[in-house]
């Protein structure tokens, strides 16, 4: 009797393991369906002639690139500049790369490409000075200290209201302001739209998710408020191993925290404003998919004839 229970047991085990397996793969395909497909995005016409004519010459180092040329941040010459959209951001955006990190696998190009305007790129040890800035600046990295994009303006205004007060005060008195905010989940459209302007400029680190830890603990980056973007799920074709699928690549943190920071803190409407941050990166990983797919092919019909 006992050995049958456990035979049962075992049975039932296995069969719910195969059956979140099978989940799991449905999953997975749905999600290399096409989750890149809906955007608002400029003609990629001169990527796929691009693409067709092969590897070009950097026009600034001579150096021979595909598309872009990641070590000057402009494209090539079979890309003219002008048929590459401008993407407008709300706010700017500093990228600290890790040294280590190969130039040629990075997406946080993309972001300097299409808004040169609004990015800045900075390789490790040599970054910014942000400690005064840190109640208008906002870490985008994951960690037990880290809040959600609904919670910066709350924790940025309690930054500017230590700021106000001085050294003296203590900030973390619960002021009845704050204990307002609290109790209300946010505040009013208003205040929280006022409020929300004081976010200027968010950093964003560029390296695998192993490099991350030495930049992260920094301490010129120790200060400064942490958020985490919790929700969103990669396609990034360099998917780290191991790691979850909400682990994004740089573009694609870039792309998901500005159309969350537009609807929860500007409180404005998402009609695809930035989606052109994806144009490389969308083009890109369809490239990648189709070669995948034609490899595929091309391994069933060898077996065929075989
Ligand atoms: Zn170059």
């Amino acid at each position: 009797m006992a050995f049958n229970a456990s035979v049962f047991l075992q049975e039932n085990e296995e069969s719910n393991s195969q059956r979140m397996e099978k989940k799991q793969l449905q999953n997975n395909l749905v999600a290399s369906e096409d989750p890149l497909q809906n955007l608002c995005l400029a003609s990629q016409e001169v990527l796929q002639k691009a693409q067709q004519s092969g590897r070009s010459r950097c026009l600034k180092c001579g150096g021979s690139r595909m598309f872009y040329c990641y070590t000057c941040y402009v494209p090539i010459e079979n890309v003219p500049v002008e048929q590459i959209p401008l993407v407008k951001l709300p706010l700017k955006i500093d990228i600290i790369k890790h040294p280590n990190e190969t130039d040629g696998k990075s997406t946080a190009v993309h972001a300097k490409l299409l808004a040169p305007e609004f990015v800045n790129i900075y390789t490790y040890p040599c970054i910014p000075e942000y400690e005064e800035k840190d109640h208008e600046v906002a870490l985008i990295f994951p960690g037990p200290q880290s809040v959600s994009i609904k919670e910066i303006s709350f924790h940025l205004q309690k930054r500017m209201k230590s700021k106000d007060r001085g050294p003296k005060d203590d900030p973390d008195i619960p002021s009845l302001k704050r204990k307002k905010t609290e109790e209300q989940e946010g505040c009013d459209l208003n205040e929280s739209k006022c409020i929300g302007t004081t976010l200027k400029k968010i950093i964003f680190i560029d390296s695998t998710w192993n490099q991350t830890n030495k930049i992260s603990t920094d301490e010129r980056l120790q200060g400064l408020l942490q958020v985490e973007l919790k929700t969103r799920k990669t396609c990034f074709w360099r998917h780290q191993k191991g790691k979850p699928d909400t682990f994004l690549s740089t573009i694609e943190a870039i792309y998901y925290f500005l159309v969350d920071y537009h609807t929860n803190i500007l409180k404005e409407k998402y009609i695809g404003q930035y989606d052109n941050l994806l144009f490389f990166y969308s083009f890109m990983y369809r490239m990648i998919k189709n070669a995948k797919c034609s490899a595929v092919k091309k391994g069933k019909l060898s077996d065929k004839v075989k």
